[in-house]
């Protein structure tokens, strides 16, 4: 068995400990937590998809365009019902010009399997930032905010039902806080409306295994979140 199919079946194994694939969905009561009310950057207001890609691809609002090799747009169904939110594109990434391709996205493929949904088809990946910072390392407030007008974009146009902030950069960037992720877990929040879930990044899970059974109560925490949506 090669190691993709491993992880996927630990975390089946996981999700058969919270008896998930006979669990009924149910409503959550939900608290709204934080409400970002910021207009979108002028520049990409706007835009249609062609236009915001063509602006994403040639950008050099920020210092991160000098050592792309690419811009890493988005990947997904454009109506996607399920928006996941990561942090900037890693090596491979920048290679492939597809957000989570590499180790982290291997993982990511498994929790979206684990909760039945796959890339492509109702789901749609982004990042904060749509350039990689140089040595993987986290971006700066200044480049998120310079990226911002882009990913609010995407979510005015993709209008998912559900937003799920992966690790510390999206949940800042989206929910307008500095709070712990551990202190921004198992709640929903609100981005202009949208219900928001945060959890733990992938490479963060692959470094800290017990963290796993972590994220997968958030995904059911946003599973039974959308099945409790109008
Ligand atoms: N980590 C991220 O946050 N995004 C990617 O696209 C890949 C790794
Ligand atoms: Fe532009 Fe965003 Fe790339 Fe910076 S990271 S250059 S703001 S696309």
């Amino acid at each position: 068995m090669d190691s993709r199919s491993l992880r996927e079946l630990e975390l089946a194994n996981v999700a058969k400990l919270y008896g998930l694939s006979d669990r009924a969905a149910e409503p959550v009561a939900e608290k709204i937590e934080t409400v970002r009310v910021d207009a979108p950057a002028p520049s990409a207001a706007s835009l249609g998809w062609p236009e915001l890609k063509e602006a994403v691809r040639t950008c050099t609002a920020c210092g991160l365009c000098k050592q792309r090799k690419q811009a890493v747009f988005g990947v997904g169904n454009e109506s996607a019902a399920w928006l996941f939110v990561g942090e900037g594109p890693g090596a491979d990434e920048d290679e492939q010009g597809e957000p989570f391709v590499g180790q982290a996205g291997r993982l990511l493929d498994s929790m979206l399997a684990a909760t039945g949904l796959k890339r492509g088809r109702e789901v749609y990946i982004a990042n904060v930032v749509k350039c990689r910072p140089p040595g993987n390392r986290t971006p700066t407030p200044e480049e998120s905010a310079a990226c911002a007008g882009y990913l609010d974009r995407q979510i005015e146009l993709i209008a998912p039902k559900l937003i799920v902030a992966l690790g510390k950069t999206a949940a800042t960037r989206l929910l307008g806080t500095e709070s712990s992720l551990a202190s921004l877990r198992g709640r929903v929040h609100r981005y202009r409306g949208t219900p928001l879930v945060v959890t733990y990044h992938p490479a963060y899970l692959l470094r800290s295994l017990p963290e796993k059974s972590k994220a997968w109560e958030d995904l059911l925490l946003a599973r039974r979140s959308l099945a409790g949506a109008p």
